[in-house]
């Protein structure tokens, strides 16, 4: 017999909102491998999804004198929820698991397995845990079954190497590029008026969890149908009337909500979030007498709900101006709204230049003109030329008679593409001792020097530190790439004395680079801190290629979580009055 999952406590008596939903969740997924009538398990699906998503504490109101109407919960899921609600247990969720063997749900965790083929696979051939059907599929068993294949068997198996791969969260980088792609399918459906990215990607944050997308729609059933309907979905979790979460064959889950257009902007700022500003708003809305839910502000008195069309309008209602997604953290953005005082974003547009470009003459990949045509074709004005020292040994660093040729290529490059410029700068190495990696003589020809720490990591802070201050100090360093040497999901930052590291930056003018390429270094909080003891930013793509010149976009998105406006970051300056500000 299963042993019942131990529930986690939001604080000692009360069962949360997210352990609610597995519960519920659970008892979807046991109803459907059990062969039950799919709309119960839709039932358990619907709740579980609005509890999830409940601004407050749901057990917590089932102990008050009112408790909440869970949509979708008729008398006998209310019933359940309230049990949960003031025990943290359910009777009928263990009974239900003490007849549904363990291994079956996690069987169903698979991509591409549904609860029918859980079924049919554990009445027929018996399997009962993970590592039972990964016998039987790599032994081809599996295709005796009626409607299987050897490819369900290749399916099951590659699924299940991807659900090993799951826990880290997705890449901005790459969630971007999923919804981009799924939003260009969607749009063109009929019936849509508007269709956005909402949840942690629409705030630009460095990773994602699971995809928010969020549809105004005349027609509801006909943009459900073309998502589920998609090539690029691999498997529908449960689809509703105005909402479907379903499995991209890339990995990962996107949940789809759907509303009228009249309350698009209520749902907008619902779904956006995060949950700590919608709290907030929410408060406000109450002193003015107001509920405010993704379904617009409600007169608390007479209980007349008026649904809000614009994000715009949820704002002022609220007496406050539009505040935008990439600050909606609760980290004193309501209170610089209030103020009057909220900064004015730095955006794509304002951005001039680049000062992180490589190209083959050390790692890159294409050749210093193919990328600054490129540049040029993305509406830069400049890009500054960055390969590597030598010092740096995979990547075959420029030595000082390379870099003199290198700039005469630079020279009959600009002749020929001007207005466009490319200003002639280096990657140079700290070294592990501290030194620099090319004399003065040779760092003061360069029209940019942009250094950085690759090797010798695992040094001490004040080792680190003093390093990164070296660089700092001499006069003839602009910018420090990349200052943590972090990569997102795969390498740890290297921690730096910051308040030291700011002082002498702010002091000497020089920039702190905030990497687009998936370092995302400096990240959004150290920005933010960086920007405040009045240090200068820089935004570059580190792009190794042309491709990779679009990543300037992300060190916008952490430059905007940030809370930088133009003025602070020196990219968004001319080729001459960038030279003029570094000297
Ligand atoms: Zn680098
Ligand atoms: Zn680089």
């Amino acid at each position: 017999m299963p042993r019942p999952r131990a529930i986690s406590r939001t604080d000692s008596t009360l069962i949360s909102n997210a352990d609610m939903a597995r519960v519920f969740n659970e008892i979807a997924d046991m109803l459907e491998i059990s062969g039950e009538l799919v709309y119960k398990a839709v039932a358990y699906r619907r709740v579980a999804d609005a509890v999830e998503r409940w601004p407050d504490d749901v057990a917590h109101l089932f102990q008050s004198d009112e408790p909440p109407k869970i949509p979708g919960a008729g008398p006998a899921l209310t019933t359940k929820l309230a049990e949960l609600a003031s025990t943290g247990q359910l009777a009928y969720h263990d009974r239900m698991r003490a007849q549904v063997p363990s291994g079956l749900l996690e069987i169903l965790k698979i991509p591409g397995v549904g609860p029918r083929t859980v079924k049919q696979l554990h009445d027929e051939l018996g399997i009962d845990s993970v590592e039972a059907l990964r016998a039987a599929a790599e032994g081809g068993t599996l295709r005796s079954l009626k409607g299987l294949s050897a490819r369900t068997e290749e399916n099951i198996l590659a699924g299940m190497a991807r659900l090993t791969s799951r826990g880290t969260r997705l890449l901005l980088h790459d969630a971007d590029a999923l919804m981009t792609g799924l939003v260009g399918q969607l749009r063109e459906v009929r019936g849509v008026r508007a269709i956005e990215p909402a949840g942690s990607l629409r705030r630009r944050k460095a990773t994602i969890g699971d995809l928010d997308l969020l549809a105004a729609t005349d027609d509801p059933a006909r943009l459900i149908r073309a998502l589920d309907g998609l090539t690029t979905v691999e498997h529908v979790l449960s689809a509703g009337t105005d909402k479907s979460s379903i499995v991209l064959a890339e990995g990962p889950q996107v949940d789809l909500m759907v509303c009228p257009p009249a309350a698009w902007g209520s749902h907008l700022v619902h779904f956006t979030g995060s949950k700590e500003h919608n709290v907030a708003l929410r408060g406000m809305a109450l002193d003015r007498g107001l509920s405010l839910s993704e379904k617009g502000f409600k007169v608390v008195e007479s209980g007349e709900l008026e649904p809000v069309a614009t994000e715009e309008e949820v704002y002022e209602r609220l007496g406050l101006p539009w505040i935008a997604p990439e600050m909606r953290e609760d980290s004193g953005e309501i209170q610089a709204a209030l103020a009057g005082s909220l900064p004015t974003l730095v955006s794509l547009a304002d951005l001039r230049g680049d000062t992180h470009v490589h190209s083959d003459w050390t790692d890159g990949v294409d050749s210093i003109e193919v990328m600054a045509r490129a540049a040029r074709d993305l509406g830069r004005a400049w890009i500054v030329l960055t390969d590597h020292s030598p010092s740096l040994g995979i990547t075959r660093g420029l030595s000082s008679e390379r870099v003199a040729e290198q700039r005469e290529e630079i020279g009959r490059l600009n002749a020929e593409l001007a207005p466009f410029r490319i200003l002639h700068g280096t990657e140079m190495e700290i070294r592990a001792d501290a030194t620099l990696d090319y004399p003065d003589d040779l760092l003061a020809a360069f029209d940019v020097v942009v250094a950085s720490v690759h090797t010798a990591r695992g040094q001490s802070t004040e080792q680190l530190t003093r390093r990164t201050l070296a660089a700092i100090d001499n006069p003839n360093v602009d910018v420090i790439a990349h200052p943590t040497g972090r990569i997102v999901n795969r390498r740890d930052p290297i921690a730096l004395d910051w308040p030291r590291v700011f002082e002498a930056a702010a002091r000497t003018g020089t920039a702190l680079e905030l990497n687009g390429s998936p370092r995302l270094d400096l990240d959004d909080a150290l920005a933010r801190a960086a920007g405040k003891a009045g240090v200068r930013l820089t935004l570059a793509s580190d792009a190794h290629r042309t491709e990779e010149l679009d990543q300037l976009r992300y060190a916008v998105s952490v430059a905007r979580r940030a809370w930088l406006a133009p003025g602070q970051v020196i990219g968004t300056r001319s080729a001459d009055q960038l030279l003029e500000l570094v000297g």
